[in-house]
């Protein structure tokens, strides 16, 4: 088939390179002109490993990442540095960290070649038909794969879109520029109001990520002196993350997520895939490993696809599967946003009594069954 994939995020890169790999012709169209990542590090869980592998990817994204923060002790900690839950090390193997930019090098790698339109603002038709305008001219296809992100134009065109909400806090993000000794220890932070996380890079950088619940669309003429501000009494080695990263490479971006889900992934012959489809708070670290959880779902889903009266059957049954799944994925990422950003003293002191209460192995039993995935 002929595949149009509009946004040439994670997802679109990664069901790019799988269609590509099974022989359809993808064409990606990328609006910006560099289409090199805008982001820090990120984490992928096996869930997105198990669905990588079967589409051929697993290995070469392997090879980018570490399994260092899955050897180290990890879970919640409050700002003094007192451990209020955690995993010993080896409790969540599949757990690796990487660069983006690295992750969206080795898929761009993986694109048959030409098969990137840069700087080509691309606009499906409202009524599901599989024509891709780019600058006034259309192009048909057999199908259009919509992975344009968050504020997906194709999801509002299609009459699918059912809002943006503002998740109430803002995320600070950054790479450190050196390695820095974590003393085998890495997870995230819980302050009141405040969270901030640590997580090993393959070279030995650390990426780190901190949030604060407050009003959307605030700024400060210097983040990192606003984050030191925040965070400067937290325990080691917070500060020093924040030191050993330019002020220039700190990323600053308020959290939106969905309102609500989209009734059907699917219309006519063109498909929502990634934050389109279901842009979820971070806090469960999962919003990129759906996406790629929904390509792998759709390019083995098309090779089912014998005639052309399958597709359609095809294409339901990408909705069905992956709305059921990441509905769960974006409530719950969001109630653990809830839980995670507690600011009242109240909330936030019986969040804390709940997690030291809580039994290491049933928290391990919970997680595993979030990050794992069969192509079923
Ligand atoms: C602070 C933070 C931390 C996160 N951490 C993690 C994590 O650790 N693990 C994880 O799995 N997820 C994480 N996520 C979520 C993850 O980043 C996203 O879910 C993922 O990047 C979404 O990928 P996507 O390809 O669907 O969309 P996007 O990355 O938004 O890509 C969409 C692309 O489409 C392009 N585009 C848009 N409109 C058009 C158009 N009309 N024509 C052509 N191109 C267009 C855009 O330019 C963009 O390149 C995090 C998110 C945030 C905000």
């Amino acid at each position: 088939m002929r595949i149009a994939v509009i946004g040439a995020g994670i997802g679109g890169l990664t069901v790019a390179a799988g269609l590509g790999a099974d022989g359809h012709e993808a064409v990606v169209y990328e609006r910006r002109e560099d289409p090199g990542a805008v982001g820090a590090g990120l984490t992928l869980f096996g869930n997105a490993f198990g669905a990588l592998d079967e589409i051929g990817l697993g290995e070469r994204v392997r090879e980018v990442s570490s399994d260092a923060v899955a050897r180290m002790r990890a879970g919640q900690r409050a700002p003094s540095g007192d451990w209020l839950a955690s995993l010993p090390p080896g409790a969540v193997p599949s757990l690796h960290s990487l660069h983006r930019a690295e992750l969206h090098r080795v898929l761009q790698e993986a694109l048959p070649w030409g098969s990137l339109r840069l700087g080509s603002h691309a606009r499906v038709a409202a009524s599901g038909e599989p024509v891709v305008t780019v600058d006034g001219v259309e192009e048909p296809f057999d199908l259009v794969v919509a992975a344009d992100g968050l504020r997906s134009d194709a999801r509002t065109c299609l009459g699918l879109d059912r809002g943006v909400r503002y998740a109430g806090c803002t995320a600070w993000r950054g790479v450190t520029s050196a390695g820095l000794d974590l003393r085998r220890e890495a997870g995230e932070t819980w302050g009141r109001g405040k969270i901030f996380g640590i997580v090993p890079l393959p070279d030995a950088r650390v990426y780190w990520f901190a949030t604060e619940s407050t009003d959307a669309g605030r700024r400060a003429d210097d983040e990192r002196e606003a984050l030191r501000a925040r965070f400067g009494d937290w325990h080691a080695p917070i500060v020093s993350c924040i030191d050993a990263t330019p002020a220039e490479a700190i990323l600053r971006h308020d959290i939106h997520d969905l309102a609500a889900l989209p009734a059907s992934f699917v219309k006519g012959r063109t498909v929502l895939l990634g934050d389109a489809a279901h842009a979820m708070t971070p806090n469960l670290g999962q919003g990129a490993g759906q996406a790629i959880e929904d390509a792998a779902t759709l390019v083995l889903l098309l090779r089912g696809v014998r005639r052309a009266g399958d597709l359609g059957s095809a294409l339901a049954r990408y909705s069905a599967l992956r709305r059921k799944r990441t509905r769960l994925v974006w409530r719950q990422s969001r109630l653990m946003g809830r839980v995670a950003q507690a600011s009242h003293p109240v909330s936030a002191a019986l969040r804390d009594t709940l997690l030291r209460a809580a039994p290491a192995a049933a928290m391990s039993r919970g997680a595993l069954r979030l990050h794992r995935w069969t192509a079923s």
